[in-house]
């Protein structure tokens, strides 16, 4: 087999070396008692990009025969990891808002790379799915963040979400995130956040962050609202939001109200009927009568019977030669829930388990360094071909994450290249176990 080039920018070395930059520039607040808050962020990263299970686990290996504090070094940077306690409370000082530019840092990496041909669509853009997920819940731990219920019987439930914005096509196994908003309760704020205020904060940081990125957003029936739309078309954002007839009756009502509504048939080569009908131009609701939409609604029916309705609401003109990619790319949303969030809590990198829920930003702080490691880990599975052998050597997700931590916890690794070559083309074991008889 030919053995591939690393590429080095777009693998982990040059992408660890981007976030270092930017947490370098993270304003380390407290007085640093020989600790770096650099150094803390790239353990925290650490801990994430290797999928340990516990923050314990991980100031234990560190702290044991040597091996992983050398691999910390090479392969991470980290002269000196800091214990567990140290870790929490330092990262409890930082401000999530900080860690931002390494996202966006990263994208741009990957956008100069070429990592992003392939996820375009409707002439030129690139989709961005938006949508919300909870990750910690409690009826004892919280902090000054954290949202409330409270029960009628006096009880209280401590609670954190997440909005996450994720690049994705319906063709492409991989999922790019940007720079996630946290649904918290704000400094001295009495009332919970909420998803939709949260989205408002999310969209114009990402229109800033990204002032000439051509985006479509897709999110659920939730979104399709008067405010948010209006919101959307300021920030120069297109969008094709889920419309379902419960929430959009007026919409509905003038759609089956209009003679001579459009509609498309189709059967593709695997025997799936689509179906579709659209109206162009249609009032979204009483109070939003000004405000005018397209409206699409779809049916597919598979060989087997097995049928599906969805129906999108969406300023990109339709017509009947994009009637199936606007389908497809309004279905494109679920990506976010399969393939982001899924990933995350399933796959390896444990986003509901508490890691340390700190006083003030811990909990949101360590969601941002585990979506960070997620990103360094899709775009190494997009632009890296060496990760692609290692990965595909390995064969399910999980089993790669812990051939990773293995050879992490046992084999000095002088960088990223040497673990993923041993990895995708094989390495001797020592044999047999090597007793320390010191
Ligand atoms: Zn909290």
């Amino acid at each position: 087999m030919p053995i591939p080039r690393f590429r080095q920018a777009l693998s982990a070395p040059g992408l660890l070396k981007e976030v270092r930059t930017c947490f370098a520039r993270v304003e380390d607040g407290v007085a640093s008692r020989g600790l770096n808050l650099t150094e803390c962020l790239m353990s925290g990263l650490a801990i994430f990009g290797m999928k340990y299970p516990s923050l314990l686990q991980f100031d234990r290996d560190s702290r044991g025969d040597g091996t992983v504090g050398a691999n910390l070094r090479s392969l991470y940077g980290v002269a000196r990891a800091p214990s567990d306690t140290a870790l929490r409370e330092r990262l409890d000082e930082v401000d999530p808002r900080a860690l931002r530019r390494a996202f966006t840092r990263l994208f741009h990496v990957l956008q100069r790379g070429g990592g992003l041909e392939g996820f375009t669509t409707l002439d030129g853009h690139y989709l961005l799915s938006v949508d919300g997920t909870g990750y910690f819940s409690s009826s004892r731990v919280h902090c000054a963040s954290c949202c409330e219920k409270h029960h009628r019987d006096g009880r209280t439930t401590y609670y954190h979400q997440m909005l996450g914005a994720v690049v994705v096509h319906p063709k492409q196994r991989e999922v790019f995130v940007l720079a996630p908003e946290p649904i918290v309760k704000g400094d001295g704020a009495t009332k919970n956040d909420c998803e939709r205020t949260a989205a408002k904060r999310l969209l114009s940081d990402v229109r800033r962050e990204h002032p000439h990125l051509k985006l479509i957003v897709v999110e659920d029936s939730l979104a399709s609202n008067g405010p948010h739309i209006q919101g959307l078309k300021r920030l120069g954002l297109r969008f094709i939001l889920g419309a379902k007839r419960g929430d959009h009756a007026f919409l509905y009502d003038w759609v089956d109200a209009t003679p001579g509504v459009e509609t498309v048939e189709v059967t593709d080569e695997a025997g799936v009927r689509h179906w579709f009908r659209y109206l162009n131009g249609v009032p979204l609701n009483d109070t939003h009568f000004e405000l005018e939409v397209n409206f699409l609604e779809y049916w597919e029916r598979r060989p087997n019977g097995k049928e599906q309705h969805f129906a999108w609401v969406t300023d990109l003109p339709i017509k009947e030669s994009t009637v199936m990619e606007l389908m497809r790319a309004g279905r494109a949303r679920w990506r976010i829930e399969n393939e982001t969030f899924n990933t995350l809590k399933n796959q390896g990198y444990s986003f509901e388990h508490n890691f340390g829920h700190g006083e003030k930003q811990l909990s949101t702080v360590f969601a941002y360094l585990m979506m960070l490691a997620f990103l360094i880990d899709q775009i190494q599975q997009r632009c890296c071909r060496v990760f692609q052998h290692a990965q595909a050597k390995a064969g399910r997700a999980r089993y790669f994450w812990e051939k990773v931590r293995g050879l992490f916890l046992h084999y000095r690794l002088p960088d990223w290249e040497t673990l993923y070559r041993a990895l995708a083309f094989g390495y001797r074991a020592p044999e047999p176990v090597p007793f320390d008889t010191s």
